[in-house]
Protein backbone atom coordinates (compact mmCIF):
# COMPACT_ATOMS: atom_id res chain seq x y z
CA UNK A 1 0.00 0.00 0.00
CA UNK A 2 1.42 3.50 -0.66
CA UNK A 3 1.56 5.13 2.20
CA UNK A 4 4.32 6.86 3.84
CA UNK A 5 4.47 10.07 1.70
CA UNK A 6 1.31 10.77 3.51
CA UNK A 7 1.61 11.78 6.98
CA UNK A 8 6.25 11.27 7.09
CA UNK A 9 4.97 9.35 10.23
CA UNK A 10 5.03 5.32 10.37
CA UNK A 11 2.98 5.68 14.02
CA UNK A 12 -0.42 7.80 11.94
CA UNK A 13 0.39 5.40 8.84
CA UNK A 14 0.32 2.48 11.01
CA UNK A 15 -2.87 3.49 13.24
CA UNK A 16 -4.17 3.89 9.83
CA UNK A 17 -3.71 0.36 8.08
CA UNK A 18 -5.41 -0.76 10.91
CA UNK A 19 -8.05 1.25 11.93
CA UNK A 20 -10.07 1.57 8.85
CA UNK A 21 -12.62 4.60 9.40
CA UNK A 22 -15.30 5.62 7.16
CA UNK A 23 -14.30 9.61 6.67
CA UNK A 24 -16.46 11.85 4.55
CA UNK A 25 -14.76 14.48 2.47
CA UNK A 26 -17.01 17.53 1.63
CA UNK A 27 -15.67 19.20 -1.47
CA UNK A 28 -14.25 16.08 -2.74
CA UNK A 29 -14.48 17.11 -6.33
CA UNK A 30 -12.16 20.63 -5.50
CA UNK A 31 -8.41 20.48 -5.60
CA UNK A 32 -7.57 19.96 -1.75
CA UNK A 33 -10.95 17.19 -1.48
CA UNK A 34 -9.63 15.27 -3.97
CA UNK A 35 -5.76 14.68 -2.90
CA UNK A 36 -7.83 13.88 0.45
CA UNK A 37 -10.16 11.11 -1.47
CA UNK A 38 -6.82 9.99 -2.60
CA UNK A 39 -4.55 9.77 -0.06
CA UNK A 40 -7.44 8.48 2.24
CA UNK A 41 -8.01 5.40 -0.23
CA UNK A 42 -4.67 4.64 -0.96
CA UNK A 43 -4.65 4.01 3.02
CA UNK A 44 -7.08 1.43 3.05
CA UNK A 45 -9.59 3.47 4.20
CA UNK A 46 -13.16 4.08 3.28
CA UNK A 47 -14.34 7.60 1.80
CA UNK A 48 -17.70 9.44 1.50
CA UNK A 49 -17.65 12.40 -0.58
CA UNK A 50 -19.56 15.63 -1.10
CA UNK A 51 -20.09 17.98 -3.85
CA UNK A 52 -21.90 20.02 -6.22
CA UNK A 53 -19.18 20.64 -8.65
CA UNK A 54 -19.55 24.45 -8.37
CA UNK A 55 -15.94 24.85 -9.10
CA UNK A 56 -15.03 21.07 -8.80
CA UNK A 57 -14.60 18.90 -11.96
CA UNK A 58 -15.84 14.96 -12.32
CA UNK A 59 -12.36 14.90 -13.96
CA UNK A 60 -10.55 14.90 -10.71
CA UNK A 61 -12.76 11.77 -9.63
CA UNK A 62 -11.54 10.38 -12.39
CA UNK A 63 -8.19 10.74 -11.76
CA UNK A 64 -8.93 9.82 -8.26
CA UNK A 65 -9.91 6.19 -9.83
CA UNK A 66 -7.01 6.17 -11.97
CA UNK A 67 -4.69 6.33 -9.58
CA UNK A 68 -5.75 4.19 -7.23
CA UNK A 69 -6.71 0.07 -7.45
CA UNK A 70 -10.02 -1.14 -7.97
CA UNK A 71 -10.63 -2.54 -4.92
CA UNK A 72 -9.64 0.84 -3.11
CA UNK A 73 -12.26 2.34 -5.75
CA UNK A 74 -14.74 0.35 -4.47
CA UNK A 75 -14.61 1.38 -0.73
CA UNK A 76 -15.63 5.35 -2.19
CA UNK A 77 -19.10 6.76 -2.41
CA UNK A 78 -20.13 9.92 -3.79
CA UNK A 79 -23.15 12.06 -2.86
CA UNK A 80 -23.56 14.24 -5.76
CA UNK A 81 -25.60 17.58 -3.92
CA UNK A 82 -25.49 20.86 -2.10
CA UNK A 83 -24.11 21.43 1.43
CA UNK A 84 -26.84 24.59 1.44
CA UNK A 85 -29.33 21.44 1.52
CA UNK A 86 -29.61 20.19 5.36
CA UNK A 87 -31.11 17.25 5.05
CA UNK A 88 -28.47 16.30 2.14
CA UNK A 89 -25.89 16.92 4.91
CA UNK A 90 -27.45 14.68 7.48
CA UNK A 91 -27.75 11.94 5.04
CA UNK A 92 -24.28 12.87 4.28
CA UNK A 93 -22.76 12.95 7.95
CA UNK A 94 -24.92 9.46 9.17
CA UNK A 95 -22.30 6.76 10.15
CA UNK A 96 -19.56 8.83 9.06
CA UNK A 97 -16.45 8.41 11.72
CA UNK A 98 -14.13 11.87 10.47
CA UNK A 99 -15.33 14.41 8.56
CA UNK A 100 -12.90 16.37 6.51
CA UNK A 101 -14.60 20.20 5.42
CA UNK A 102 -13.79 21.07 2.39
CA UNK A 103 -16.74 22.73 0.59
CA UNK A 104 -16.96 26.14 0.39
CA UNK A 105 -17.04 28.82 -2.89
CA UNK A 106 -12.93 29.84 -2.44
CA UNK A 107 -11.17 33.12 -3.72
CA UNK A 108 -11.22 36.82 -2.66
CA UNK A 109 -12.16 38.36 -5.61
CA UNK A 110 -15.12 35.94 -6.00
CA UNK A 111 -16.60 36.93 -2.82
CA UNK A 112 -16.48 40.56 -3.55
CA UNK A 113 -18.22 40.04 -6.98
CA UNK A 114 -21.22 37.84 -5.43
CA UNK A 115 -20.83 38.28 -1.52
CA UNK A 116 -24.06 36.39 -1.03
CA UNK A 117 -23.03 33.02 -2.67
CA UNK A 118 -20.25 32.91 -0.74
CA UNK A 119 -21.85 33.72 2.61
CA UNK A 120 -24.71 31.15 1.81
CA UNK A 121 -22.06 28.43 0.88
CA UNK A 122 -19.54 29.49 3.25
CA UNK A 123 -21.54 30.32 6.03
CA UNK A 124 -25.21 28.05 5.71
CA UNK A 125 -23.42 25.17 4.42
CA UNK A 126 -20.64 25.19 7.03
CA UNK A 127 -23.78 25.46 9.59
CA UNK A 128 -25.36 22.33 8.23
CA UNK A 129 -22.51 20.26 7.42
CA UNK A 130 -21.16 21.09 11.53
CA UNK A 131 -24.68 20.62 12.72
CA UNK A 132 -25.22 17.05 10.75
CA UNK A 133 -22.24 15.88 11.95
CA UNK A 134 -23.01 16.96 15.39
CA UNK A 135 -26.21 15.15 15.25
CA UNK A 136 -24.57 12.25 13.80
CA UNK A 137 -21.85 12.28 16.60
CA UNK A 138 -18.92 11.65 14.56
CA UNK A 139 -15.50 10.92 16.19
CA UNK A 140 -13.83 14.07 14.84
CA UNK A 141 -14.79 17.36 12.67
CA UNK A 142 -11.94 18.99 10.36
CA UNK A 143 -12.47 21.72 8.52
CA UNK A 144 -10.99 24.29 5.95
CA UNK A 145 -10.16 27.73 8.05
CA UNK A 146 -8.28 30.25 5.79
CA UNK A 147 -4.89 32.75 6.39
CA UNK A 148 -7.12 35.09 5.64
CA UNK A 149 -8.87 35.52 8.70
CA UNK A 150 -5.72 37.38 9.66
CA UNK A 151 -7.19 40.41 7.55
CA UNK A 152 -5.15 43.30 8.55
CA UNK A 153 -3.00 42.67 11.51
CA UNK A 154 0.55 43.38 10.60
CA UNK A 155 2.45 41.08 12.08
CA UNK A 156 4.49 38.77 10.71
CA UNK A 157 4.60 35.85 10.85
CA UNK A 158 1.00 34.89 11.95
CA UNK A 159 -0.09 33.52 15.40
CA UNK A 160 -3.08 31.54 15.62
CA UNK A 161 -4.36 33.97 18.53
CA UNK A 162 -4.11 37.32 17.10
CA UNK A 163 -6.25 38.34 14.71
CA UNK A 164 -7.18 41.38 12.33
CA UNK A 165 -10.42 42.92 10.90
CA UNK A 166 -11.25 40.95 7.87
CA UNK A 167 -10.44 42.42 4.48
CA UNK A 168 -13.14 40.77 2.35
CA UNK A 169 -16.44 38.90 2.65
CA UNK A 170 -14.45 35.77 1.44
CA UNK A 171 -12.89 36.58 4.85
CA UNK A 172 -15.72 37.09 6.89
CA UNK A 173 -16.96 33.60 6.23
CA UNK A 174 -14.18 32.14 7.20
CA UNK A 175 -13.81 34.10 10.29
CA UNK A 176 -17.33 33.38 11.14
CA UNK A 177 -17.18 29.56 10.99
CA UNK A 178 -14.09 29.34 13.62
CA UNK A 179 -16.68 31.66 15.66
CA UNK A 180 -19.06 28.58 14.93
CA UNK A 181 -17.12 26.02 15.71
CA UNK A 182 -15.97 27.96 19.16
CA UNK A 183 -19.89 28.18 19.60
CA UNK A 184 -20.56 24.56 19.14
CA UNK A 185 -17.35 23.09 21.69
CA UNK A 186 -19.01 25.58 24.41
CA UNK A 187 -22.47 24.96 24.13
CA UNK A 188 -22.25 21.57 22.93
CA UNK A 189 -19.43 20.26 23.93
CA UNK A 190 -18.83 19.14 19.74
CA UNK A 191 -15.38 20.01 18.89
CA UNK A 192 -14.39 21.17 15.60
CA UNK A 193 -10.88 21.85 14.26
CA UNK A 194 -9.72 24.77 11.99
CA UNK A 195 -7.20 24.01 10.06
CA UNK A 196 -5.88 27.88 8.57
CA UNK A 197 -4.52 27.36 5.26
CA UNK A 198 -1.89 29.31 3.60
CA UNK A 199 -1.83 29.48 -0.50
CA UNK A 200 -2.02 25.83 -0.91
CA UNK A 201 -0.95 24.39 -4.11
CA UNK A 202 -0.16 21.00 -6.26
CA UNK A 203 -1.64 18.49 -8.62
CA UNK A 204 -5.70 18.62 -9.87
CA UNK A 205 -5.70 22.77 -9.23
CA UNK A 206 -7.79 24.17 -11.30
CA UNK A 207 -5.70 26.79 -13.53
CA UNK A 208 -8.24 27.89 -15.53
CA UNK A 209 -11.37 30.93 -14.91
CA UNK A 210 -11.25 33.95 -13.55
CA UNK A 211 -10.71 32.83 -9.82
CA UNK A 212 -7.63 30.75 -10.24
CA UNK A 213 -5.10 30.84 -8.18
CA UNK A 214 -1.85 32.14 -9.02
CA UNK A 215 0.60 29.10 -9.24
CA UNK A 216 -1.81 27.09 -11.68
CA UNK A 217 -2.31 30.36 -13.26
CA UNK A 218 0.97 31.09 -14.00
CA UNK A 219 1.94 27.51 -15.02
CA UNK A 220 -1.03 27.25 -17.61
CA UNK A 221 0.13 30.56 -18.81
CA UNK A 222 3.64 29.75 -19.37
CA UNK A 223 2.87 26.59 -21.17
CA UNK A 224 0.73 28.35 -23.34
CA UNK A 225 3.87 31.10 -23.88
CA UNK A 226 1.15 33.86 -22.44
CA UNK A 227 1.60 36.75 -20.56
CA UNK A 228 1.88 36.20 -16.65
CA UNK A 229 0.65 38.96 -14.95
CA UNK A 230 1.88 40.22 -11.26
CA UNK A 231 -0.78 41.99 -9.49
CA UNK A 232 0.96 45.26 -8.05
CA UNK A 233 5.00 45.61 -7.51
CA UNK A 234 5.74 41.70 -7.29
CA UNK A 235 6.97 41.97 -3.53
CA UNK A 236 3.57 40.66 -2.28
CA UNK A 237 4.57 37.80 0.00
CA UNK A 238 2.84 34.56 0.46
CA UNK A 239 3.71 30.78 2.30
CA UNK A 240 2.94 28.85 -0.27
CA UNK A 241 2.17 25.08 1.06
CA UNK A 242 2.02 21.89 -1.31
CA UNK A 243 -1.03 19.57 -1.16
CA UNK A 244 1.20 16.68 0.76
CA UNK A 245 1.42 18.88 4.02
CA UNK A 246 -2.07 19.82 3.73
CA UNK A 247 -3.18 16.10 3.41
CA UNK A 248 -1.26 15.22 6.37
CA UNK A 249 -2.07 18.07 8.53
CA UNK A 250 -6.52 17.29 8.42
CA UNK A 251 -5.55 13.39 8.95
CA UNK A 252 -3.20 14.22 11.81
CA UNK A 253 -6.07 16.74 12.87
CA UNK A 254 -8.77 14.46 12.56
CA UNK A 255 -6.49 11.58 15.00
CA UNK A 256 -5.37 14.21 17.04
CA UNK A 257 -5.94 13.87 21.23
CA UNK A 258 -9.09 15.11 22.67
CA UNK A 259 -6.80 17.87 23.64
CA UNK A 260 -5.36 19.08 20.30
CA UNK A 261 -9.05 18.87 19.13
CA UNK A 262 -11.55 22.31 18.53
CA UNK A 263 -8.54 24.24 18.13
CA UNK A 264 -7.20 26.27 15.41
CA UNK A 265 -3.74 25.88 13.50
CA UNK A 266 -1.99 27.66 10.55
CA UNK A 267 -1.24 25.23 8.10
CA UNK A 268 1.51 26.67 5.92
CA UNK A 269 5.05 25.65 5.46
CA UNK A 270 6.34 28.80 7.95
CA UNK A 271 8.43 30.41 5.24
CA UNK A 272 7.60 33.28 2.58
CA UNK A 273 8.01 33.96 -0.72
CA UNK A 274 7.55 36.98 -2.74
CA UNK A 275 5.78 36.72 -6.52
CA UNK A 276 8.68 38.04 -8.03
CA UNK A 277 10.75 34.95 -6.48
CA UNK A 278 7.77 32.53 -7.49
CA UNK A 279 8.10 33.82 -11.00
CA UNK A 280 11.77 33.04 -11.27
CA UNK A 281 11.23 29.82 -9.53
CA UNK A 282 8.61 28.54 -11.92
CA UNK A 283 10.72 29.89 -14.85
CA UNK A 284 13.98 27.87 -13.86
CA UNK A 285 11.51 24.71 -13.06
CA UNK A 286 10.08 24.50 -16.83
CA UNK A 287 14.15 24.89 -18.16
CA UNK A 288 14.46 22.07 -15.44
CA UNK A 289 11.80 20.06 -17.37
CA UNK A 290 13.54 20.95 -20.59
CA UNK A 291 10.97 24.05 -21.31
CA UNK A 292 11.38 27.45 -21.56
CA UNK A 293 9.53 30.86 -20.84
CA UNK A 294 10.91 33.79 -22.35
CA UNK A 295 8.50 36.84 -21.62
CA UNK A 296 8.79 39.14 -18.87
CA UNK A 297 5.88 39.10 -16.35
CA UNK A 298 3.43 42.35 -16.58
CA UNK A 299 2.80 44.53 -13.81
CA UNK A 300 -0.30 45.93 -12.73
CA UNK A 301 -2.55 47.14 -10.49
CA UNK A 302 -2.68 45.68 -6.95
CA UNK A 303 -5.94 43.34 -6.34
CA UNK A 304 -8.41 44.56 -3.63
CA UNK A 305 -9.17 42.43 -0.41
CA UNK A 306 -5.52 41.28 -0.88
CA UNK A 307 -2.84 41.71 2.39
CA UNK A 308 0.18 42.45 1.10
CA UNK A 309 2.91 40.05 3.35
CA UNK A 310 1.53 36.42 4.93
CA UNK A 311 3.56 33.95 6.54
CA UNK A 312 2.38 31.52 9.58
CA UNK A 313 3.96 30.36 12.41
CA UNK A 314 3.25 26.71 12.53
CA UNK A 315 5.17 25.88 16.16
CA UNK A 316 1.06 25.17 17.40
CA UNK A 317 0.40 22.55 14.43
CA UNK A 318 4.36 21.17 14.96
CA UNK A 319 3.56 20.85 18.72
CA UNK A 320 -0.03 19.48 18.96
CA UNK A 321 -0.68 17.80 16.05
CA UNK A 322 2.91 16.56 15.33
CA UNK A 323 2.34 18.14 11.79
CA UNK A 324 6.10 18.01 10.08
CA UNK A 325 6.05 19.42 6.37
CA UNK A 326 7.10 17.10 3.98
CA UNK A 327 7.72 19.34 1.11
CA UNK A 328 8.98 22.67 0.55
CA UNK A 329 8.12 25.56 -1.68
CA UNK A 330 10.82 24.28 -4.33
CA UNK A 331 10.18 20.36 -4.55
CA UNK A 332 6.36 21.00 -4.08
CA UNK A 333 6.63 23.59 -7.46
CA UNK A 334 8.93 20.65 -9.17
CA UNK A 335 5.97 18.48 -8.62
CA UNK A 336 3.25 20.58 -9.01
CA UNK A 337 5.09 21.42 -13.08
CA UNK A 338 5.88 18.11 -13.47
CA UNK A 339 2.13 17.01 -13.05
CA UNK A 340 0.36 20.49 -15.51
CA UNK A 341 3.02 19.38 -18.03
CA UNK A 342 1.60 15.47 -18.16
CA UNK A 343 -2.12 17.00 -17.99
CA UNK A 344 -1.51 19.98 -20.53
CA UNK A 345 1.74 18.77 -23.03
P1 LIG B 1 -11.93 24.03 -4.84
O1 LIG B 1 -12.81 25.10 -5.43
O2 LIG B 1 -11.06 23.25 -5.75
O3 LIG B 1 -12.78 23.03 -3.96
C1 LIG B 1 -13.98 23.37 -3.32
C2 LIG B 1 -14.99 22.28 -3.64
O4 LIG B 1 -16.22 22.58 -2.96
C3 LIG B 1 -15.32 22.21 -5.13
O5 LIG B 1 -15.21 20.89 -5.59
C4 LIG B 1 -16.74 22.70 -5.22
O6 LIG B 1 -17.47 22.15 -6.30
C5 LIG B 1 -17.29 22.32 -3.86
N1 LIG B 1 -18.44 23.14 -3.49
C6 LIG B 1 -18.56 24.49 -3.58
N2 LIG B 1 -19.78 24.87 -3.19
C7 LIG B 1 -20.45 23.74 -2.83
C8 LIG B 1 -21.76 23.48 -2.37
N3 LIG B 1 -22.65 24.48 -2.20
N4 LIG B 1 -22.12 22.21 -2.10
C9 LIG B 1 -21.23 21.19 -2.29
N5 LIG B 1 -19.99 21.37 -2.74
C10 LIG B 1 -19.60 22.63 -3.02
O7 LIG B 1 -11.05 24.79 -3.74
P2 LIG B 1 -9.88 24.24 -2.78
O8 LIG B 1 -8.69 25.07 -3.05
O9 LIG B 1 -9.78 22.76 -2.86
O10 LIG B 1 -10.44 24.68 -1.36
C11 LIG B 1 -10.93 23.75 -0.40
C12 LIG B 1 -11.20 24.50 0.90
O11 LIG B 1 -9.99 25.08 1.38
C13 LIG B 1 -12.18 25.65 0.79
O12 LIG B 1 -12.95 25.68 1.97
C14 LIG B 1 -11.30 26.88 0.72
O13 LIG B 1 -11.96 28.03 1.17
C15 LIG B 1 -10.18 26.45 1.65
N6 LIG B 1 -8.92 27.16 1.44
C16 LIG B 1 -8.18 26.93 0.32
C17 LIG B 1 -6.98 27.59 0.15
C18 LIG B 1 -6.11 27.35 -1.07
O14 LIG B 1 -5.04 27.95 -1.14
N7 LIG B 1 -6.51 26.50 -2.02
C19 LIG B 1 -6.52 28.50 1.12
C20 LIG B 1 -7.30 28.72 2.26
C21 LIG B 1 -8.48 28.01 2.41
Amino acid sequence: MQQSWLTADPAIDDTLRRNVALWGVTGAAGFIGSNLVEALLLSGQRVRGLDNFATGHRRNLDAIRESVSEEAWARFEFIEGDIRDSALCQQFADGVDHVLHQAALGSVPRSLADPLATNDVNISGFLNILDASRRSGVRSFTYAASSSTYGDEPNLPKVEDRIGNPLSPYAVTKAVNEQYAAVYARAYGFKATGLRYFNVFGRRQDPDGAYAAVIPKWIAAMLRDDPVFINGDGETSRDFCYIDNVVQANIRAALSTDEARGEVYNVALGDRNSLNELFRLLRANLVENGRSYALDPIYREERAGDVRHSQADISKARRLLGYAPTHTLGNGLREAMGWYIRENG
